[in-house]
């Protein structure tokens, strides 16, 4: 299943703003930039100089996120030597063209990858099939690399030249693109801990990774439904703080272990999985049981992460009955 990002921000806050009489509406503060974090009292300071304080700071401030920062640990984000052009292409745009359809056979309702050497170009559909994504990846010196192109008409001329060997087809689909971007790629190895003094981190704050197997956005999807399970109000009673503080080593045991392997593999290309075993990031993925393309696959989503959380719940919660 594929999103065009603006359609799943539009959802996750319709699905934010839900009136219930479950749980309180949150409150959004729209253009409020955090200037500092306070993990040991859940406090934010915003660049406005208003201060708020909370139960809980939960982290999900991207990869260059101020609350990891304050967990004040070493951070291991770094550049990759490659980047994405990104590009937004109107189906309408490309059914007319009698040339297009042979492409449009193998993207329609499929994820498709197109490689050439170190390039790959990812081919994806969003909106019900409305949009065509087109993410082309590229090597890069990072020794000679002047930074990404910013310039719109600049970067898509880029974009032409740099994959004007690839398929008549394809090259008309990427001419049609409306925007063009050009993405700089970071990621890090994992972090020493998740959840610190009165803060948690997820999404790309907890685990930045390569894009080649696009988990980023999807393990932070996951990380939330985690956090919905061990944080649910009806099973904290009693002494809160403390069991919050329980609650949190537990999401971080379950989501560590996890993530050690998908952020390993993340910029693997399925189907790469034996060819590389004997690289570092190769060996994770083998000590896992991944040895191809398929496992690999299964085991980024067959995963029921509702399933393995209140299971983790459970578990821990009969391991602190026992002592
Ligand atoms: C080229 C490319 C392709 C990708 N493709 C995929 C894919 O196919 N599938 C997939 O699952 N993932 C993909 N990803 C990864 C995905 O984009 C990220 O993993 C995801 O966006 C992480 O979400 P996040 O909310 O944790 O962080 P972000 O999306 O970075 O959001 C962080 C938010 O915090 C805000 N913020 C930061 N600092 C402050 C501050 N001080 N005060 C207030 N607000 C602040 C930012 O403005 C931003 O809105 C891709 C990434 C790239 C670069």
């Amino acid at each position: 299943m594929t999103f065009y990002r603006p359609d799943l921000h539009s959802e996750l806050l319709r699905l934010c703003m839900l009136q219930s009489s479950e749980y309180k509406s949150p409150k959004l503060l729209l253009g409020s930039e955090v200037a500092t974090v306070d993990i040991n009292n859940a406090t934010v300071v915003l660049t406005n100089g208003s201060s708020i304080s909370g139960d809980l700071v939960i982290g999900a401030d991207g990869e260059r996120s101020l609350v990891k920062a304050a967990f004040k640990e070493l951070d291991t984000l770094r550049p990759a030597p490659y980047r994405i052009f990104r590009a937004i292409v109107p189906t309408e745009t490309l059914v007319d063209n009698k040339r297009q359809w042979p492409v449009l056979s193998l993207t329609t309702s499929k994820f498709a990858i197109f490689r050439k050497g170190t390039r790959i170009l990812s081919w994806f559909e969003g909106r019900d099939g409305f949009l065509q994504d087109l993410e082309a990846g590229y090597n890069i010196s990072l020794d000679e690399d002047q930074g990404p192109e910013t310039d719109p008409v600049k970067v898509k001329q880029k974009m032409l030249h740099t994959f004007s060997d690839y398929h008549p087809s394809i090259l008309a689909a990427l001419r049609k693109a409306e925007r063009v971007s050009d993405w700089p790629v970071y990621y890090s190895t994992p972090l020493a801990h998740l959840h610190k003094g009165r803060a948690v981190l997820i999404g790309d704050a907890a685990h930045s990774m390569l894009p080649t197997t696009g988990q980023g956005g999807t393990q932070s999807l996951e990380d939330i439904c985690a956090l919905a399970i061990f944080l649910h109000s009806d099973s904290l009673k009693g002494k809160r703080e403390r069991q919050v503080e329980e609650r949190l080593a537990m999401f971080e045991e379950l989501r560590k272990e996890r993530m050690a392997i998908v952020q390993a593999g993340s910029g693997i290309m399925f189907g790469d999985e034996e060819r590389l075993e004997k690289t570092k990031w190769g060996q994770v993925l083998k000590r896992a049981g991944i040895r191809d393309g398929e496992g690999h696959l299964r085991f980024l989503y067959q995963y029921d992460i509702f399933e393995e959380s209140r299971k983790a719940l459970e578990e821990g919660m009969r391991a602190k009955a026992r002592l």
